[in-house]
This record gives C-alpha cells, sequence and structure tokens, in this order.
C-alpha cells in the first residue's frame, strides 16, 4: 500500500522498526504483559533512535519528524502496546515539552537522557479527583524562599512506580482560575516522592501508579513552559499524544487481524477452515477497510504536524477517537473469531482486547475528545 502522507524516509523508519520488534518485542512481550517494565528496551530503543526520532542529534533523537515517532510507535504497538504506550509518552509529550519549553539547563541535562532512554519521565496530570476535569486538579505548588514546594497526589501513572523524575500539574493561583494557574513542574524523584503500584485491567508492564509528592522542593529553573503558562503545554501534549494514541491502536488492530486471520485459516469447523464462512470473511474485510481508513487519519494528523498547519489538532482528536475505537474493536472480534481459544490467556488477542480498552480511556476520554472535536468542528465550519 502506498500512503501519500509518507515518504521512502518513513517507510526506512518502519523497516528498522519492524526489525526491532522481531529482535526484541515479539520475545519480550508475554513478559511484559506479565507485569515487567521494559527498561532494556526502552534503553536499546533509545541507542538505535527509535524512541525519540523527532527530536534534533545534539539532544539524542534521531532528528527525523513527528511522522517517524507515529510509524514507530504503531509497529511496536503491533507486539507491545504496553511498551509503545510507555515510549510514545516519553517521546511525545515528556521529550517534546524539554525541548520547547524548558530552561536551558534543565534542557541540557535532561533531554538527551530521556531521548536516549537512559532516563525516565513520567507525565503527572491526573489526579483522583480529576481526570477529565484536567482543569480542577488540587496538587498545589507554593514559592517560598525562593523555592518552589509542591505537595498532591496524582493518579494512573504510566512509568510512575519506575520515573526517574516527573512532570507535574501543579496549581500555582487561585483555583477558581482553573486551566490559567497551573504550572509544570519538573521534579526529579527522591525522598519527597512514594509511588504505589495500582493494579489494571490492560497495558501490564507500564508501571501504572499513584504518585504522592510531599512538599518536593524545585528551583525556578524546573518550571517548564512558564509559571501559569502549564495549561497551553498540556493541550499541545495530548494533540501530540493523542494522534499517537491513533498509532497505537493502528498497531492493535492490524496484530488483531492478523491473528485472526491466521487463526481463520487454520481452525476447521464443519469440514471446512472457518475463514472460508462468508461471516468471518466480511469480519475480516471490514477489519481492514477501517485499518486502511484509520492509517490514512494518522498518518494525515502526523504530517499536519510536521507541517505547522493550524488543521492539526482537529486531526490529531479524529486520529484518537478513530484509532481506539477501531482497537477495541478489531480485538473483541479477533477474540470472537478465535472462539474459546481467543479468550484463553494463551491468546495474544486476549492481551490485545485487554490493551485497547485503555486507548478509550487515557489522553482523554473519548468523550472528552469528542467535546474537544465538536469545538473544534464548530469553528473550523462557521469560523
Ligand atoms: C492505563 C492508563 C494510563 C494512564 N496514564 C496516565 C499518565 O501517564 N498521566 C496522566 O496524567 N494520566 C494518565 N491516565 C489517566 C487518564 O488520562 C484518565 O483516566 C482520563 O483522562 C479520564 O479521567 P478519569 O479517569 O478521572 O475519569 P473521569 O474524569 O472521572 O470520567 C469518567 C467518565 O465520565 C465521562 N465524562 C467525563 N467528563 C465528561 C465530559 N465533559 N463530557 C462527556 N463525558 C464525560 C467519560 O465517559 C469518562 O470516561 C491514564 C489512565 C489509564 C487508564
Amino acid at each position: 500500500m502506498i500512503y501519500p502522507q509518507l515518504g521512502e524516509e518513513h517507510e526506512l523508519v518502519r523497516k528498522a522498526a519492524a526489525e526491532f520488534v522481531e529482535r526484541y518485542v515479539e520475545p519480550a512481550a508475554r513478559r511484559i504483559d506479565s507485569g515487567e517494565y521494559p527498561r532494556d528496551l526502552l534503553r536499546e530503543m533509545g541507542k538505535l533512535g527509535l524512541l525519540a526520532p523527532h527530536i534534533p542529534q545534539e539532544y539524542g533523537g534521531a532528528g527525523l519528524d513527528f511522522r517517524s515517532l507515529v510509524v514507530v510507535v504503531e509497529e511496536i504497538a503491533r507486539a507491545s502496546p504496553a511498551l509503545a504506550t510507555i515510549a510514545e509518552v516519553q517521546a511525545s509529550m515528556i521529550a517534546y515539552d524539554l525541548l520547547h519549553f524548558a530552561h536551558q539547563s534543565v534542557k541540557e541535562r535532561w533531554l538527551p537522557q530521556v531521548a536516549r532512554g537512559e532516563k525516565i519521565v513520567a507525565f503527572a496530570l491526573s489526579e483522583p479527583c480529576c481526570g477529565s476535569d484536567a482543569a480542577a486538579i488540587e496538587t498545589r505548588a507554593e514559592r517560598l524562599g525562593g523555592v518552589w514546594r509542591i505537595s498532591g497526589t496524582k493518579l494512573w501513572i504510566t512509568s510512575g512506580l519506575y520515573a526517574d523524575a516527573y512532570l507535574v500539574a501543579a496549581r500555582t493561583g487561585p483555583r477558581e482560575e482553573r486551566h490559567k494557574s497551573i504550572t509544570l513542574f519538573l521534579v526529579e524523584r527522591g525522598p519527597c516522592v512514594e509511588a504505589r503500584p495500582v493494579v489494571v485491567m490492560g497495558m501490564h508492564g507500564t508501571g501504572t501508579a499513584e504518585v504522592k509528592l510531599e512538599g518536593c522542593e524545585v528551583g525556578d529553573e524546573a518550571v517548564v513552559g512558564g509559571v501559569n503558562g502549564g495549561f497551553s503545554v498540556v493541550l499541545e501534549d495530548l494533540n501530540n499524544g493523542r494522534t499517537n494514541v491513533g498509532a497505537i491502536g493502528l498497531g492493535i488492530a492490524r496484530a488483531a487481524l492478523a491473528e485472526a486471520w491466521g487463526y481463520a485459516r487454520r481452525r476447521t469447523a464443519f469440514g471446512r477452515a472457518i475463514a472460508e464462512f462468508q461471516v468471518v470473511q466480511h469480519y475480516i474485510a471490514e477489519l481492514f477497510a477501517r485499518i486502511e481508513a484509520v492509517r490514512n487519519v494518522v498518518y494525515t494528523a502526523a504530517y499536519l504536524r510536521d507541517r505547522g498547519d493550524a488543521s492539526f489538532p482537529i486531526y490529531a482528536q479524529i486520529a484518537k477517537l478513530m484509532g481506539s475505537r477501531l482497537a477495541a474493536d478489531a480485538a473483541r472480534t479477533a477474540v470472537q473469531i478465535m472462539g474459546g481459544f481467543g479468550y484463553s490467556t494463551d491468546s495474544k488477542s486476549e492481551m490485545l482486547y485487554r490493551d485497547a480498552k485503555a486507548t478509550e480511556i487515557y489522553e482523554g476520554a473519548n468523550e472528552v475528545v469528542l467535546n474537544s472535536l465538536y469545538r473544534l468542528a464548530e469553528k473550523s465550519l462557521f469560523g
């Protein structure tokens, strides 16, 4: 297939990512799904320039573009949606923020290590009080005697258990000011941080955690994106992240289709391969059509991002919405086509089904993504 949004260089990146997946990720996918955080693989991705392909080489990346990142995330997600999730957060949110919004000294110290996978930084926005309503967060940062003191509790934090640092969203003004009084801080892990595992349905191995901060002290240089400027950075992060969630959905759907199709050709019932039943062929054809449609949406979003086009946020929401729905539908259909075996923990489809559900929730529940899309569509249609 040819995708007009991608060039030859992106197909070369895909080839390198697919080789990495075959050699390193596929053999480790089961271990990750049983809860092992893939720190070694993140380092290996970093060494090969696959963790932060869009970051300049002088800061430890591969000096490529956002489309390269999206293609890598899609390929990784075929084997391990969990690894793709960790990598995507580290690359499209953390590395991006350090490059564009961090103090020069923080950028020089942290970005090369983040891009190379030597240090992991978690994105800590959600709290027990509020996930969708992120502008209502309660974590506070107060400036006393020349330092910021940060206290609060974050929840559902990917890599939270193992991170070397956290990009923490904290309130730096009255709560009534909502998104206008939120600041991002890079907080190094230390005795003021307590991380506790949170048991979740899928995306095992991502180190999902509750993270408590108790009087963590940082200087002004730890502010990322300016005092009270955190929320606009978060919105940019979410556009990058949602495009990549679309890519994760795409990877999950491609893997689910491959599993189901292979099984349907091998499995016989009533004297023939179940792939010969027209209903199974229709399931497969439908998924194939939706995968191609979502590919075009995800690659278009990434292309618009690379061009700096104003319509990127619209496509970012569509990529997240369509990619995550496709992932959940494809994994459910794969389990159905594979019957009892599909439902057993021996089948990859079972893992994909659990992992796919998260893509409809994280980086904005799909209902919240639809709210954003409605506002953007309204502006685009009616000015
Ligand atoms: C596996 C996983 C990893 C995650 N990783 C991170 C991370 O690294 N960092 C981080 O900060 N957060 C992370 N999250 C948190 C995630 O972003 C939130 O779970 C998500 O934004 C939803 O917030 P909530 O769970 O508080 O649900 P709530 O805000 O309580 O919403 C519950 C449901 O209510 C509905 N709803 C809420 N608001 C609206 C609305 N305005 N309109 C219509 N419907 C609405 C939706 O159906 C939504 O699913 C992760 C979550 C998961 C599951």
